[in-house]
């Protein structure tokens, strides 16, 4: 590998403007294969969910799933994209052991969705429009396995294993116009623009667009131009990146490298890079074909898909809202600050959250628990949120359980310990636990002597009408107690009982 020699960024930014391009790919949710019937579900033996088809042997002929198509035309609506009337597959021709037919069906000049854009928040809460050149429908490759070679990657491998459960499974790529103006923002636009994407993808259903599963993969284009010139630079496209910070990093470097060649006297060759995590690097891959090398035609066996209007129009009608307007509601609704909304976005708190308050939560309540103890308990187990053994009906059970008086805080944090070991719901783990404030005055009046009796001096001092002392004997209840008994209960009692008013 050849050191890369970088300029700092603030240098490569004085000089350069930064151009992107990023195209990501989101492999569907659909059940089966996007030509033929076979299964989409992850996890089986390889080479067993594959038939002739998404084989690619002679005399067997596709059929296109119309749940594909329509999680295409959703997706392009919800990018505002124009929706083709009429469109057809094209083959992209070219040779590679993953791809059984020798060549990939996609979509080439006739894209299914074409010229929209999509508004992402960057954190300071500014609104940057990234234009959608097009976003079309194609089929995935089977997966190479490549044994005996340091790296994992094909060089100095002793053979390969081909997995053919993957070729056929429906993606779709989204391709961005060349992104200008982002200046020494345009890694944090990069990472917002693929955050935004992957919560527009989940929001309607039609992936879990998980990247660490390759459900989602994005290639960082990137080129620089001396600032006041209005001429792109030659790309580089760095492939596959596979989270968020990464698309971050990726681009970051790029940004350094291509201004340390440009600066120079170098120039930039069109090539596709490689990301490597450890390092933030990128390394050089194989110079770019360009289109005519794929030697582009309409698949010959595919009918063209005309998506009626009707159809379309009652797609869009039936869009979700889209997943910005909805932070910017639920943050006005719960009158929150744009930051600690970012935290509940980091935590993944927003859908377990708002089900709470769904399940008759106060919003302040059901934020609390899940941003404060529960948030604490994941971490401590080094799981998601969501993965806890608690659903939202059970944290709104607690908060109800906190207004009505039958829990404060340190008990219902007790509820809660008992619900994550199992030990069933909310009203079960008091039963078991015996967890209920005593406000008895009968069973709480002996409490109140003894803790009386003990801090005579105290005592004295509220009889003299410090009144404000009452809180440390109310402390002592408490902790002979162990926190179960009804704190403002408690004071009434010992102010009656030393004869002063509250
Ligand atoms: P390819 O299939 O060769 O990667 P695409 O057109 O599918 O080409 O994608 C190229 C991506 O790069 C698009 O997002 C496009 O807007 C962007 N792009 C094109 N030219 C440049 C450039 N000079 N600098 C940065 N990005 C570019
Ligand atoms: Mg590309
Ligand atoms: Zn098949």
């Amino acid at each position: 590998m050849t050191v890369t020699e970088l300029v700092s960024y603030e240098d490569a930014l004085a000089s350069y403007d930064p151009v992107m391009g990023l195209e990501v790919h989101v492999e569907l949710g659909t059940r089966t294969k996007m030509f033929c019937g076979c299964s989409t579900s992850l996890g089986a033996d390889p080479n067993t969910q594959t038939c002739p088809v998404c084989l690619g042997l002679p005399g067997s002929l596709p059929v296109v799933n119309a749940t594909a198509v329509e999680s295409a035309v959703r997706i392009g609506l919800a990018l505002n994209c124009e929706i083709a009337q009429w469109c057809r597959f094209a083959r992209k021709n070219y040779f590679y052991p993953d791809m059984p037919k020798n060549f990939q069906i996609s979509q080439y000049d006739e894209p299914i969705a074409f010229d929209g854009y999509l508004d992402v928040q960057l954190e300071d809460g500014e609104v940057f429009r990234v234009g959608i050149e097009r976003a079309h429908m194609e089929e995935d490759t089977g997966k190479s396995t490549h044994i005996g070679g340091a790296t994992g990657r094909i060089h100095g491998a002793v053979h390969s294993l081909l997995d053919y459960n993957r070729a056929g499974i429906p993606l779709i790529e989204i391709v961005t116009k060349p992104i200008t103006g982002a200046g020494e923002r345009a890694p944090e636009v990069a990472k917002a623009y693929v955050a935004e994407l992957r919560e527009l993808i989940r929001a309607l259903g039609v992936s879990e667009a998980r990247m660490e599963m390759g459900q989602m993969r994005c290639d960082v284009n990137l080129s620089l131009r001396p600032h006041g010139t209005e001429t792109f630079g030659t790309r580089s496209e760095t492939k596959n990146v596979n989270s968020l910070r990464s698309v971050e990093r990726a681009t970051r470097f790029e940004i350094q490298r291509h201004a340390a060649v440009l600066g120079s006297g170098g120039t930039i060759v069109q090539e596709t890079r490689h990301f490597h995590e450890d390092d933030g690097s990128t390394t050089s891959g194989r110079v770019k074909e360009e289109a005519e090398d794929y030697r582009y035609f309409p698949e010959p066996d595919l009918v063209p898909v005309a998506p009626a209007r009707e159809w379309v129009e009652g797609l869009r009608a039936g869009l979700p809202e889209l997943p910005r307007l909805r932070r910017n509601r639920l943050r006005e609704e719960w009158g929150i600050s744009e930051h600690e909304m970012q935290s509940v976005l980091n935590a993944g708190a927003i859908d377990l959250i708002t089900a709470t308050i769904d399940a008759g939560a106060p919003a302040d309540q059901a934020r609390k628990w899940w941003m404060g103890e529960l948030a604490r308990r994941a971490n401590e187990q080094g799981t998601e949120l969501s993965a806890l053994p608690i659903t939202p009906d059970r944290v709104a059970r607690v908060c109800e359980l906190v207004a009505d008086g039958s829990l404060n805080d340190k008990l219902a944090r007790q509820v809660i310990e008992g619900v994550l070991a199992g030990e069933g719901g909310p009203d079960e783990v008091v039963d078991k636990r015996g967890l209920k404030v005593v406000s008895d005055t009968g069973a709480l009046s002996a409490a109140v002597d003894e803790a009386i009796a003990a801090n005579g001096a105290i005592a004295e001092k509220i009889r003299g009408g410090k009144v404000a002392a009452a809180g440390a004997l109310v402390g002592a209840v408490m902790k002979a107690t162990r926190g179960q008994a009804d704190a403002a209960r408690v004071r009434e009692l010992i102010l009656e009982k030393l004869g002063v008013q509250g």
